[in-house]
């Protein structure tokens, strides 16, 4: 018999898979990405795992939706002591900023 793989490291994956479905689809069909991305985020919740790092950034902090440059987001960078680029998020307005380096 197989050895069974732990349910989180299955969560981990069905969390990767549907946001990343959820990004592409969001071009096309904006309805079936944000219910990709709510059933991530319940999923993520329910069995308490993260997202990968280089998704996070398709997560709005404020309304914890589908956030994509191009489709409702708009990126701009801040230059001041450090640079920041702050995505503005088109259906809360909440700015989701980060800081990209020391200059
Ligand atoms: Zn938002």
């Amino acid at each position: 018999m197989k050895p069974r793989r732990p349910p989180k490291e299955d969560a981990a994956t069905v969390v990767r898979l549907l946001t990343e479905s959820a990004v592409s689809l969001s071009h096309t069909d904006p309805v079936i990405a944000r219910e990709q991305a709510a059933l991530a985020r319940k999923v993520k919740l329910r069995f308490n795992v993260r997202l990968d790092p280089s998704l996070t950034r398709f997560t709005c902090r404020g309304c914890k939706g589908l956030l994509v440059p191009g489709v409702n987001a708009r990126v701009r960078l801040g230059h001041g002591k450090v640079t920041i680029i702050r995505v503005t998020c088109a259906d809360c307005g909440h700015v989701n900023r980060k800081v990209v380096g020391k200059t």
